[in-house]
């Protein structure tokens, strides 16, 4: 079976990919069990940009499929940040507990109207021909007046769906990624790579 390569270290993400992916005609390897690590640059101008550099690199160092991703919450309110920067905003050591604070405190006396925000993931998948695709998927919210939920991480706790009354963070995981952005692009991704194969 061909070898397909998810760059990531994130082992939550893998699992999630691998229930995602699972019934692709690919044997679906971490970096960690393609025996690759390497530090690269993200210096992209937008999530599938990220995504496509993370994904060229790693492919031209394994020589097979490679799938990358980057994702990110915008808040509408703030000019769409933290955006790309949405691990490294405020520093990348800062807890999510403060960052979260502190974009609940930029939007006090908001109203609900205005407070709209999205998760947003690009997934691109680069062959060893040099071919590279990218499909984005999102999930529309709110961001809520407090913290709620303790499921998830990053940005889950202010993140609120109206529909469902809840933050991403009181959902179970599952759920979450049943209707997440990173599920949304990687289906699509799916759906690409399986009419490439017909
Ligand atoms: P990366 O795509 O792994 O680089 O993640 C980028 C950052 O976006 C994460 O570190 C989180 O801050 C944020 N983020 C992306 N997806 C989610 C999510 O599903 N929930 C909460 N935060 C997220």
């Amino acid at each position: 079976m061909e070898k397909l390569i998810f760059a990531t270290g994130n082992e939550g993400k893998m699992k999630e990919i691998r229930m995602i992916l699972g019934d692709l005609d690919y044997e679906i390897l971490s970096m960690k069990e393609a025996g690759i690590s390497a530090d690269i640059v993200e210096d992209g101008k937008t999530f599938e940009e990220n995504a496509m550099i993370k994904a060229k690199a790693i492919s031209k160092l394994a020589n097979c499929l490679v799938l990358a991703d980057d994702s990110g919450l915008e808040v509408d309110y703030m000019d769409k940040q933290p955006g790309i920067y949405s691990a490294r905003w405020m520093g990348e050591d800062t807890s999510y507990d403060i960052k979260n604070k502190k974009i609940i405190e930029n939007l006090e006396g908001v109203p609900e109207e205005k407070r709209t925000a999205r998760f947003v993931c690009a997934v691109a998948a680069a062959f060893p021909d040099g071919r590279v695709i990218t499909k984005r998927g999102t999930i529309e919210g709110i961001i809520g007046y407090e913290q709620r939920g303790e499921n998830g991480f990053g940005y889950d706790p202010i993140f609120f769906l109206p529909e469902y009354g809840k933050t991403t963070a009181e959902l179970p995981v599952e759920e979450k990624n049943k209707i997440s952005h990173r599920g949304r692009a990687l289906e699509q991704i799916k759906e690409e790579l399986k009419l490439m194969k017909k």
